[in-house]
């Protein structure tokens, strides 16, 4: 072997520096093994240092049973990696390296500190403890060197070659593409054969037919019920909690969890509609002997002066564009319709054609990726190349927000680090 061959043979490398791939080089520090982190970007972490608003929710309190449930796709496959390193081992694992973490409302687990770039210094510092690790950034893979279906190493975009038996494909989804993440991960499992179910937005705000007024961005409406709903009126799915308004739809935790479970269904195209009850306590026939009595009360009085018995001054604005809309589209239907009926229906049901998602740049998470038959669960190995294993989102696994997805990235970087090191 050549000086060159020396330096750069390694007993595993690991492609990606984000939340899988640094667990998974923090935990193989200390195992006496020669480490190589490959970073594309010019640092790593960098969607890790964005986390929970900057907050990083790390992981939660649930037992197995709830984490599980709230993760779509092979929850039984999840198991093993769950069983392994569960979300108790994260919280225990940071603070055995210095990391004091709190949990929150929601049993969502956060750094005491506040700072998301705890979570990245706290794995830094790991990496760094015994130079066994060599974390190199500006390091685009873009080729896996397979020969007999064995893994042998890996071919960077400046065709630089790196050698191990043993690699950890771990480039993340292609959600947020400016951190990095933009489907490589997807494409390298691919160009080796491995089956990808397809992959889709997820965690992220809708796209409604009708706007908002833009001063209305990020408007947070408390406490509402929001269903989806299909071409029949069918409710496919309900939540409740807080929206906030967009200028071209929807977002906000109850949005990001609904959009969760309608990703397939926007992906497949289907005709889909949301409905807001920002009143869900009261029944319509409550609500509408509420409106009649204001009505009465107030009579003469302006739109907005009747409404604001329900509404908050900024919602006025809004409510007096939708009006506008739903009466020309009652005149064209012949229909006539009284002003407290108007009043029920956009407090109540106030329905609109969702025409799809914000898309990759401000979703969560990936929906979709390397199909999980193709990777066996017990070891986080491929089935299809010895060798090569994969951990966080780049597998077809996803998460509600609430410290699921990086638990799921730190479960299966745990089980595939403790299977390379056999
Ligand atoms: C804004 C935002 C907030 C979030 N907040 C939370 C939260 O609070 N709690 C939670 O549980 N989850 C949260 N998530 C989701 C969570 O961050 C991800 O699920 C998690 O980071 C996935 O980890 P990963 O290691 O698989 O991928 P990533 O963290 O995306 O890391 C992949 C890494 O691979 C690198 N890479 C890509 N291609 C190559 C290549 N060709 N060569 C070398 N390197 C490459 C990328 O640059 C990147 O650093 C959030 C996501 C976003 C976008």
């Amino acid at each position: 072997m050549n000086q060159r061959d020396k330096s750069t043979k390694f007993d595993i490398i690991i492609i990606g520096g984000g939340a899988a791939g640094l667990m998974a080089a923090a935990l193989l520090s200390e195992s006496g093994k020669k480490v190589l982190v490959l970073e594309k970007m010019r640092q790593a972490g960098l969607k890790l240092r964005i986390t929970g608003k900057g907050r990083c929710n790390l992981t939660n309190t649930f037992d197995q049973e709830t984490f599980l449930s709230h993760c779509s796709n092979g929850t039984n496959y999840l198991k093993t990696a769950f069983l392994s390193f569960s979300n108790k081992d994260t919280i225990k694992t940071f603070e055995s390296w210095g990391l004091p973490l709190v949990e929150e409302r929601g049993s969502r687990v956060f750094p005491k500190s506040g700072k998301s770039l705890d979570v990245f210094l706290t794995l830094l510092s790991r990496i760094e403890k015994t130079n066994k690790v060599r974390l190199f950034c500006n390091k685009a893979v873009e080729q896996l060197l397979i020969e007999n279906k064995q893994i042998k190493g890996v071919r960077c975009q400046d065709k630089e070659v790196f050698y191990a038996d043993k690699v950890l494909l771990c480039c993340g989804g292609e959600s947020y593409p400016a951190t990095g993440s933009n489907g490589d991960g997807i494409r390298l499992a691919k160009l080796s054969n491995h089956k990808i179910t397809p992959t889709m937005p997820a965690l992220v705000g809708i796209r409604t037919k009708r706007a908002h007024p833009e001063r209305l961005q990020n408007y947070t409406i408390r406490n509402v019920e929001v269903k989806i709903l299909d071409k029949n009126d069918n409710i496919l799915e309900k939540d409740f909690g807080d929206i906030y308004l967009d200028e071209y739809g929807l977002a906000g935790p109850t949005i990001l969890r609904l959009n969760r479970k309608i990703a397939e269904r926007l992906y497949k195209g289907e005709k889909l509609f949301v409905s807001v009850d920002m009143k869900p306590k009261l029944s319509k026939e409550q609500l509408r002997k509420e409106i009649v009595k204001v009505l009465q009360e107030r009579m003469g009085q302006s739109v907005e002066s009747v409404v604001r018995a329900w509404l908050p001054k900024e919602l006025v604005e809004d409510y007096k564009h939708w009006l506008k809309r739903r009466k020309e589209e009652y005149k064209s239907l012949n229909q006539r319709v009284g002003n407290a009926d108007f009043i029920l229906e956009y407090l109540k049901s106030n329905k609109d054609e969702i025409i799809g998602d914000m898309g990759w740049h401000e979703a969560i998470v990936t929906k979709g990726g390397v199909d999980l038959t193709e990777v066996d669960c017990n070891s986080m190995q491929s089935k299809r190349v010895k060798g090569l294993f994969f951990s966080g989102e780049v597998l077809d696994f996803d998460g509600d927000t609430g410290g699921f997805n990086l638990q799921i990235a730190f479960s299966t970087a745990f089980l595939a680090a403790k299977s390379m090191c056999k």
